[in-house]
């Protein structure tokens, strides 16, 4: 494995300092940097870790009913949360479904959100675009766990759960470096191969991600988070879906697994979806005008399936409320 300095950060600004170093780079728990090590996907000379840094621990209310969590908390203890639990319970949900027990007591959510994507054409470093590559391998090659929506020219997924439900609960992502602060919208946080290719966020070199905001207009509702994967655990999302209608009425349809970032349905058939009274070819209508831009490779179309059952049944969810 590569060599690197271990540096446990003390302040948030004594971390900004560190990780504005080149081939400094932040770490959480380490359960997706150290592999992408071992990868040589990543080549640090110095891992900072950020999980002791105020700032970035602890859940606590906002004034307008929300809650603000700081980026290095971990998964395990969003999931048993109460405050999460019931006024975010789609949120509670997504990271009680990530991976193992074991990974959710190491992971933090920052580390989760700019956790690397597992192509394993990427992973296992055979030449493609993201590591240099000239040509995508997947789009003739392995590609049934890639991407159906928003792919070309490279078809990663993003695989973080949590994600999915931090764009349809509307939060934001708080990020700082050594020249200030800024917020981005969890919807605005994740950028498309087509854009570039070096990296999956709109993090630049010594930014840190260093909490998460959810809106009290989000608050309570409905929730859900529903996700299916190969296996009954310990497996990332064929496809996953979170559903909120919230308290004002508004409706909230987002795909995971499917794309390369969490995949907002059209607000057309959000609205539509809370109009009530809806029969089943309405439903089936919709989930399938949700799916137009579905662009399948040879080996995933069943993910449009998956996905179409995952809208009917929110829908009709939602419908029925
Ligand atoms: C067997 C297995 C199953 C899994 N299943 C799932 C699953 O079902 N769903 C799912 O969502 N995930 C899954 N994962 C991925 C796992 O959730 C991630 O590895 C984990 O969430 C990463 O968090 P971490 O704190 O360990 O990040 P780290 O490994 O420490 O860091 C990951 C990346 O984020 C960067 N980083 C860390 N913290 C910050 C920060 N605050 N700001 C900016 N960048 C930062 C690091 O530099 C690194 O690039 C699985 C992983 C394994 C090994």
């Amino acid at each position: 494995m590569h060599p690197f300095t271990y540096y446990p950060a003390i302040t948030l600004d004594d971390a900004l300092a560190r990780i504005a170093e080149p081939r400094h780079v932040p770490i959480g728990g380490g359960t997706d940097l150290l592999v992408t090590i071992a990868e040589q996907l990543a080549d640090p000379v110095a891992v900072v870790d950020v999980r002791a840094l105020e700032g970035m621990l602890g859940i606590a209310s906002v004034a307008d009913g929300g809650l603000r969590i700081g980026a290095s908390v971990r998964l395990a203890d969003i999931a048993a949360h109460d405050l999460v639990r019931s006024r975010f319970p789609a949120l509670a949900s997504a990271c009680e479904q990530v991976g193992t027990p074991a990974i959710r007591e190491m992971a933090t959510l920052g580390g989760n959100l700019c956790q690397r994507p597992r192509c394993w054409y990427f992973r296992r470093n055979i030449p493609c675009l993201k590591n240099g590559g000239s040509g995508c391998p997947a789009r003739e090659g392995e590609n049934q766990y890639l991407a159906i929506l928003e792919g070309d020219p490279c078809f990663i997924v993003h695989p973080s759960d949590p994600a999915v439900a931090l764009v349809a609960l509307d939060a934001t992502i708080e990020i700082a470096c050594t020249k200030g602060r800024r917020d981005v919208l969890a919807s605005e946080f994740y950028v498309l191969p087509r854009e570039r290719l070096d990296r999956e966020t709109v993090l630049e070199d010594g930014e840190l991600v260093i909490g998460i905001r959810l809106p009290g207009a989000a608050a309570g509702g409905l929730q859900r988070y529903v996700k299916l994967m190969q296996r009954d655990a310990w497996d990332f999302a064929l496809a996953s879906l979170a559903a909120v209608r919230r308290v004002d009425g508004e409706v909230r349809l987002v795909l995971g697994g499917v794309g390369p970032r969490p995949y907002r349905i059209y607000t057309s058939v959000e609205e539509e979806a809370t109009s009530g009274g809806l029969d089943e070819e309405t439903i089936a209508g919709l989930a399938e005008r949700a799916l137009l831009d579905a662009d399948p490779l040879s080996k995933n179309g069943y993910k449009v399936t998956m996905a179409a059952t995952l809208l009917r049944d929110a829908i009709r969810e939602l419908a029925a409320e």
